[in-house]
């Protein structure tokens, strides 16, 4: 960390913590994302794997790699610092009043943007969920958190070696068939759904009747007043049969939809 003086700790993560720092250099500021590194091999690989996905995105809406580096026993990954925190805080810092709906069209907008630059990358996120996307100060958008990433139709894509946050979990997983790229698309419809009631969509007291909604696509339908158009996309984002749900490609080039989120890009 020679080059590079801590300024705060901003994070605390599953593997590690994620520091503010400065570059002694340029003074610009940068995250560091510090992740223990496991003694065990094939547990090395998976952490190492996040660098390497991370590292082979390159797109406005995803945030954007430096360096990574192996210091002790702990892999370090610089990236951008996204300084407008993550939509997990806006949605908490917002309780009294609903997000305007050109926000909601342009951050959603944004989203499927940068995830659809992971899937033509061949590439699943399989953790996108409101703490995971995070928010510069000028508004925008990018897609974080590759801890989880794996590559489409790798071994690491079937159910048992996931991972993720049981409220954003597509029925598919549920029911043990293999993480795909409309998986992605479920979790992003659970953003969007926040996104327009400040509420998770599937939502209960225990685990059994969560993942039986879940498997249901059984979700509280959003507020009237919101645009036929968000209405309809979460319709969409929601069909508990993978194939019946479209694409991120579909959704931004061919959808009902797509012209009035691409105004918003
Ligand atoms: P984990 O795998 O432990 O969830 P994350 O990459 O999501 O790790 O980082 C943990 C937290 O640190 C995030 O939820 C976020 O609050 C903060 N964070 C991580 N990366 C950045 C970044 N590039 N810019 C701003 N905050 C970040
Ligand atoms: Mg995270």
């Amino acid at each position: 960390m020679e080059t590079y003086s801590m300024v705060r700790v901003i994070g605390e993560g599953s593997f590690g913590r994620a520091v503010l720092v400065r570059c002694k250099n340029s003074q610009d500021q940068y995250v560091v994302k510090e992740i223990q590194l496991p003694k065990s091999r094939s547990k090395l690989e998976n952490r190492r794997r996040e660098v390497v996905l991370l590292s082979r995105m390159k797109h406005p809406n995803i945030v954007a790699f430096r360096e990574a580096f192996e210091a002790d026993d702990l892999l370090c990954i610089v990236m951008e610092y996204c300084n407008g925190g993550d939509l997990l805080q806006k949605i908490q810092q917002q309780k009294t009043a609903q997000f305007c709906v050109d926000d909601i069209l342009k951050w959603f907008a944004q989203m499927c943007a940068g995830a659809k630059h992971i899937h033509d990358k061949r590439v699943l996120h399989r953790d996108l969920k409101t703490k995971n996307i995070f928010l510069t100060d000028n508004g925008t958008i990018k897609l974080g958190d590759f801890g989880s990433a794996c590559i489409l139709n790798s071994p690491k894509a079937y159910a048992n070696t996931y991972v993720g946050t049981p409220y954003y979990v597509a029925p598919e997983i549920w029911d043990n068939k293999p993480y795909n790229n409309k998986s992605d698309v479920w979790s992003l419809g659970c953003v969007l759904y926040e996104l327009c009631t400040l509420r998770h969509p599937f939502q209960a007291s225990s685990w059994k009747s969560l993942i039986l909604k879940v498997c249901r696509g059984a979700y509280p339908a959003l507020p009237s007043h919101l645009p036929y158009e968000l209405h309809y996309l979460v319709k969409q984002m929601f069909k508990t049969n993978p194939k019946d749900r479209p694409s991120l490609h579909t959704i931004l080039t061919s959808h009902r939809v797509s012209r009035l989120l691409r105004s918003h890009l």
